[in-house]
């Protein structure tokens, strides 16, 4: 059995028979005033009620430190004390949260890591620019940063992709709509899950990134607007465009299948 679970934004929960492992789980989603007015922190209920419902994790991966993929970390890693990898940005936010130096594991990028069950490949990655400002938030976390953190603080670090191998299965996560070439050209997945903001403006995001992984399937991902709690999707967000790149992948390959799965509900890949 596999099986996954959009979080909204770019989280996932891969779950097998053995194992369950997430992926830049955020479930806060603050609103626009409450990212422009204040610190944020992780939201205590939806996070609770998220690590209660898992009977355990395994491990968590985060693939860079904005924080709609970090702030909800630390919070998930204390309540169900699973181990987390990620950039040295990441490992510092970790530190200041109180999680224990055995269960940090910081990535360089590059690492195929063989775990309990399942491994992981580490592709370093750029992230997706915006047409207005580039890549947003660029540069580390320092260590020790004070938390809880403006949003605007939660800067990218490293960024990476990751490539999961469970239960026969290769499984492509990435978290934003950037790609190094030379780092995807000989990757091959089976699902691949695809953050889609500002897509078009990274050249060849369709036939390079896409017709490199040639998935059987994808799963587009982080289209939604995670400044409301309501994970109804609406409009473009971030120049998302998700039926321009369902379009685009059918004209480069018409046998690659694309399903948009709803936030929050279990999807299974193989029965
Ligand atoms: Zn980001």
């Amino acid at each position: 059995m596999l099986c996954v679970r959009w979080l909204g934004a770019a989280g996932l929960i891969i779950r097998t028979d053995e194992r369950v492992v997430l992926v830049d789980p955020f479930v806060s989603r603050h609103s626009k005033l409450e990212l422009l007015l204040s610190r944020i922190a992780p939201k205590q209920e939806p996070v609770r009620r998220l690590a209660d419902e898992l009977d355990g994790v395994d491990a968590i991966f985060v693939g860079h430190s904005h924080y709609d993929h970090l702030v909800d970390v630390p919070l998930v890693a204390r309540l169900t004390g699973c181990p987390v990898f990620g950039s040295q940005s990441t490992a510092n936010v970790l530190r200041s949260s109180g999680i224990p130096e055995d269960r940090i594991h910081v990535l360089q990028g590059g690492e195929n890591l063989d775990l309990d069950g399942y491994a992981v490949d580490v592709i370093p990655s750029e992230h997706g620019k915006s047409p207005f400002f580039g890549v947003p938030f660029p540069g580390e976390i320092p260590p020790d940063p004070r938390l809880p953190m403006r949003a605007n603080r939660y800067r990218l670090g490293k960024a990476f992709q990751f490539l999961f191998h469970m239960d026969g299965k290769r499984l492509f996560q990435s978290g934003s709509a950037g790609f190094c070439d030379e780092e995807v050209r000989s990757r091959r997945a089976d699902f691949a899950f695809i953050a889609l903001p500002w897509w078009r403006k990274r050249s060849g995001f369709v036939p390079k990134l896409i017709g490199s992984l040639k998935p059987d399937i994808i799963i587009p991902i982080h289209y939604d607007d995670m400044t409301k709690s309501s994970t109804s999707i609406k409009g473009d967000i971030s120049g998302s465009e998700p039926v321009e790149f369902a379009h685009q992948v059918f004209l480069l390959d018409p046998t690659i299948e694309i399903r948009f799965i709803p936030v929050g509900w279990d999807h299974v890949l193989v029965d």
